[in-house]
Order: C-alpha cells, then sequence, then structure tokens
C-alpha cells in the first residue's frame, strides 16, 4: 500500500457476506504504479449467487414502502457526506483523481442518493378516461425487476451512484460490477449501504477480471430484467449484442468526441476558463471532456496561448498532495494510447504548443498539453483522448465549426461559447449531443438528464426522468359500465 489508510474491503459482496475467491488482481495507485490492494477474482459461480441473491430480495424489497427506501437512501446520502475525506482518499489512490476533485465527486455522487430518494415517493400512475368515453384508462408503474449494472473506472462513485440510487429508489435489486481498475469504492459503497439499513441481497458487488465469463451467463438469466452500462462505445455494442436474444432492457451511457467550439464574439478569457475544466477535469478522462477544440481563425492565437500559459503552471503530481492540479493517468496502457495520438498529430503537421511528453514520477504521467493547427485526419481529432491533451484546430465560419462539431458518430456532449447566448442557443439546438454547456466547461448535475444521443448511448441518468429507467408502465383497460 502506498500510504497507511485502509483501503477498505477488498472481497466481492453476496447476499449480505463479504466473499473471497482463490484468485485475487492487484489495484494499482496510479501515482506510484505501486499496488493498493490485491482484490477477490470471482468466477461465474460468484456472479450466479449474486444473481440468485438479487431474485430472491427483489419482491421484498419491491413491497417495501416507499418512504421506507427513501429513508435508507437518505441515510447513504448523508454517510457518504459523513466520510466524504476517506471516500475522496481512496479514490485518488485507486484511480489517480486530485483530492480536491475527489471531494467534489462524494458530493455528486451522494446528490444522487438524496434526489433519487425524493423520487422514490412519487412513482404516480395515472386513471382517466379514453377519449372515446368507452372505458378507463388506469396505468402503474412497477420496479422493471433485478439489474446488472456495469460501471467504469473513472468515476468510481458517481457511476454507482447514478445507477444504483434509482434502482433501489425504484424498488429494483441489483448486482454490480465495477471496473477491475478501480473497484475499492465500489466495494465501500456495498458496505456503507448495508450499514444504513438496505437488506441482505439488494445490493450484490461482483469483481472480477473477467467480465465477459462472469456478467455473460447473466444476461442469458431470465430473472435478469434490466442491464445498465457505462463504458466505451465498443463494449457497450457487444453487450447490446448479448442481450439481444432475451430482448433485455438495456441503458447505455458510452463513449464521447466532445467539441469545444469557440464563436468570434466569444470572451476568450471565459472560454479559456472552461476549457481548463473541460478538458482537465478528472485528467482529461471524463467522457463528456473536450476532446476538439474548434475555434475562431480571428481568435485562435489569443485562444491557445492562454490556455497553453495555464496548462504550463499546472502542479502535475501525485493525486493524494494537495498541491496537486493535474494527477496521474490511469494505467499504463492509456498513457501508451495518449503518448500515441499526439505523435499521431505530430506526423500529419500539428505543434504542440506546450506539454506532449510523459512525466517521471513513478506513475502514469503525462504533461498537460496544447497541441494546435490538428487537422481532420489525425487520428486524435476522431478518437477519445482521455488525457490532458487539448486538441486544437480553426474554423472560418459558423456554419464550418457547426459541420464539423455535429460530423461525428458521437453524440453525447458539446461546448459553446459566444457572447451572443441567442446565437449559442440556436448553435447548441442544431447539435446532435445529448449535453450542450453554454459558456461553462462542465455539464453534470444530479437533478438534470445525463446521456447521449447516436453511438453516445441509449437512455438518460439522473433528473427527473432517471428513474424511468428502472420502471415498467402497465395499462389497465377498465370497461365504463
Ligand atoms: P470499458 O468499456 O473498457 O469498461 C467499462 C466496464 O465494462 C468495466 O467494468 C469493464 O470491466 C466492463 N467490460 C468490459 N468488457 C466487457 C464485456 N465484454 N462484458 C461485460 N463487461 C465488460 O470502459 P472504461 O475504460 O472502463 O471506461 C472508459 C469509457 O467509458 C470511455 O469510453 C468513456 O467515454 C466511457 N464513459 C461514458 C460515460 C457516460 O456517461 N456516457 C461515463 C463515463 C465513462
Amino acid at each position: 500500500m502506498s500510504t497507511d489508510l485502509a483501503v477498505g474491503p477488498t472481497g466481492s459482496f453476496v447476499d449480505g457476506e463479504w466473499v473471497e475467491a482463490g484468485e485475487h488482481f492487484a489495484v494499482l495507485d496510479p501515482s506510484t504504479g505501486g499496488v493498493l490492494a490485491e482484490v477477490a477474482d470471482v468466477g461465474p459461480e460468484v456472479a450466479r449467487a449474486a444473481m440468485d441473491a438479487a431474485a430472491r430480495a427483489q419482491a421484498g424489497w419491491a413491497a417495501t414502502s416507499p418512504r421506507e427506501r427513501a429513508a435508507v437512501l437518505r441515510a447513504v446520502h448523508d454517510r457518504l457526506l459523513e466520510r466524504t475525506e476517506s471516500l475522496a482518499t481512496l479514490m485518488s489512490l485507486e484511480m489517480g483523481k486530485p483530492l480536491a476533485e475527489a471531494r467534489g465527486e462524494v458530493a455528486y455522487g451522494a446528490e444522487f442518493f438524496l434526489w433519487f430518494a425524493e423520487e422514490a415517493v412519487r412513482l404516480h400512475g395515472s386513471f382517466g378516461p379514453s377519449p372515446s368515453g368507452a372505458s378507463r384508462i388506469v396505468t402503474s408503474r412497477r420496479p422493471v425487476g433485478p439489474v446488472l449494472a456495469i460501471t467504469p473506472w473513472n468515476f468510481p462513485l458517481a457511476m454507482a451512484a447514478r445507477k444504483v440510487a434509482p434502482a433501489l429508489a425504484a424498488g429494483c435489486t441489483v448486482v454490480l460490477k465495477p471496473a477491475e481498475l478501480a473497484p475499492l469504492t465500489s466495494l465501500e459503497l456495498a458496505g456503507l449501504l448495508a450499514e444504513a439499513g438496505l437488506p441482505d441481497g439488494v445490493l450484490n458487488v461482483v469483481t472480477t477480471t473477467r467480465p465477459a465469463e462472469v456478467t455473460g451467463p447473466l444476461l442469458g438469466d431470465p430473472r435478469l430484467r434490466k442491464l445498465t452500462f457505462t463504458g466505451s462505445t465498443a463494449v457497450g455494442r457487444q453487450l447490446l449484442a448479448d442481450a439481444a436474444p432475451r430482448v433485455l432492457r438495456t441503458s447505455m451511457e458510452l463513449g464521447g468526441n466532445a467539441p469545444f467550439v469557440v464563436l468570434e464574439d466569444a470572451d476568450v478569457e471565459r472560454a479559456i476558463d472552461g476549457a481548463m475544466i473541460a478538458k482537465l477535469r478528472n485528467v482529461g478522462q471524463a467522457c463528456t471532456a473536450a476532446n476538439r477544440f474548434l475555434v475562431h481563425e480571428s481568435v485562435a492565437d489569443a485562444f491557445v496561448d492562454g490556455l497553453a500559459d495555464r496548462m504550463a503552471v499546472s502542479v502535475v503530481g501525485a493525486a493524494t498532495d494537495p498541491a496537486t492540479d493535474v494527477g496521474p493517468v490511469i494505467s499504463a496502457p492509456a498513457l501508451e494510447k495518449i503518448a500515441g495520438l499526439v505523435d499521431d498529430a505530430v506526423a500529419h503537421g500539428a505543434r504542440v504548443v506546450t506539454g506532449g511528453r510523459r512525466l517521471d514520477g513513478g506513475g502514469f504521467y503525462y504533461a498537460p498539453t496544447v497541441v494546435a493547427d490538428v487537422p481532420e485526419t489525425a487520428r486524435i481529432a476522431a478518437e477519445e483522448i482521455f488525457g490532458p491533451v487539448a486538441a486544437v484546430s480553426t474554423f472560418a465560419t459558423e456554419e464550418e465549426a457547426f459541420q464539423r462539431a455535429d460530423g461525428t458518430e458521437f453524440g453525447l456532449a458539446a461546448y459553446v461559447y459566444s457572447a451572443d447566448l441567442d446565437r449559442a442557443l440556436r448553435f447548441a439546438e442544431r447539435l446532435e449531443t445529448g449535453m450542450v454547456g453554454v459558456n461553462q466547461g462542465v455539464v453534470s448535475d444530479p437533478a438534470a438528464p445525463f446521456g447521449g444521443m447516436k453511438a453516445s448511448g441509449l437512455g438518460r441518468e439522473g433528473g427527473p426522468t432517471g428513474i424511468d429507467e428502472y420502471l415498467e408502465t402497465q395499462y389497465v383497460a377498465v370497461p365504463r359500465a
């Protein structure tokens, strides 16, 4: 371990019990490259036991009154906030995000439990006459049933909270499979939910390095009623195919390629402030991270120079060091990929303005980087960078900016900067993206619907409709005598 902080449970969590395995896998601290913990590497039989537990607990949890379900979620919210420091430190250690951001993620993750505690008591149906007056239309909503939730490593608490909180609020039980790169926070969350009074079997956590082998059989299990996945588009496509034979309900939060458009009338300083957040938050490892900076040619020099100056003085270091602005990226392969994308951009004629190199320090560090004059033929213009690298290119007309911004198979997030709010809104309304930041560099709020269009996903998480992903609607027709 790289610190003396307890890393918490390291077994899987099934039916209220911690489950060990013969095999273990190492969770690395990306700040040092050292081993942080050894976690149980379970196989399909443990996933099956988790499914058994979720199926057994389903009827009881669905029958638990909405007030009681809400009370558990509120207690989880309070406990998460009470434990902000230890949870934030755990996330910084297993994932590498700077401590201040990890504290923010605890607040963000906790808010999902509060938001959905409040939604749990408002799951109403409807009752009314049919248009002909011949019958009554009665609708009711009920939990869809046991859910398989598969999460990525980049927001270890928030990605689990965004699925688990609405599922539990709706009355569903859950089998959660966190990413093998950062599973510890999900295990901590499971323990905390149990402490808050969640009955055994309602939330189960399965840790494994063999995700397809372990979750594949669950997708074929008739007791499973819902798959909710956050991760790459490639894996999402595979899971959609795997879910098709049973016509399993699915929600997909997939990859992005967010454009960050700076129109010629934008406040450039404000755009740079937004770019720092949209690019460096989570060390650039967010699905909503600005991936392509499209800047009007008349303000491009000011934007590029200003952004490069700010990036050059960002402090890169260990995630738990309070002085750190930018931590390590998640792993050695991630570092390789980022370096490869920058090298490829340079080979295609792009210019490194600042950064453009790996940094020493034992862990997986890449210097905050601005590459300008990026041609559309460079891989960095089309692929998710998932690192602290801003790729900038210029445009001459608003229409050109729009065509390039929207000309991707992805449609998760976009950012538009203009001093003319009406113009920025018109631009935003044309974009096929699920979320748009207008003159701001971050688009996440538990009270807002989060999700993508096109190959970025299916469904929305959070907001007033987030719970719908976990509910079935039944219509009962009753004649009017
Ligand atoms: P990933 O797709 O490699 O893995 C995500 C999860 O799926 C992990 O738990 C992994 O173990 C599991 N998995 C992988 N293959 C599987 C299979 N065949 N069957 C079942 N499970 C499988 O993604 P990642 O590297 O963990 O996360 C980064 C990606 O997630 C990026 O593309 C990012 O844009 C995306 N993401 C999207 C959102 C969103 O809300 N749209 C949020 C965060 C991250």
